[in-house]
């Protein structure tokens, strides 16, 4: 199950993320939202002031992607 053929990125997480009403990037704290067919959604929310900031999804095959709130 290790594939060490694909590039760095594989497990991308976000540590920080723009908050608009911080102002600033803010550390984010990830929550499990959602559990779907295809795969689990999580939440990002600011640490500051609790805002969602964006979401991610991994889907069943290990793939993630990164969803910002606009
Ligand atoms: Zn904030």
């Amino acid at each position: 199950m290790v594939n060490r053929n694909r590039p760095q990125y594989r497990e991308f997480r976000a540590s920080e993320l723009f908050c608009p009403r911080c102002r600033t990037a803010m550390p984010v704290r990830e929550r499990l939202l959602l559990v779907l067919p295809d795969g689990d959604l999580f939440e990002y929310c600011c640490q500051g002031c609790g805002s969602s900031l964006g979401k991610r999804k991994v889907e069943a095959d290990g793939a993630s992607k990164l969803v910002l709130a606009r």
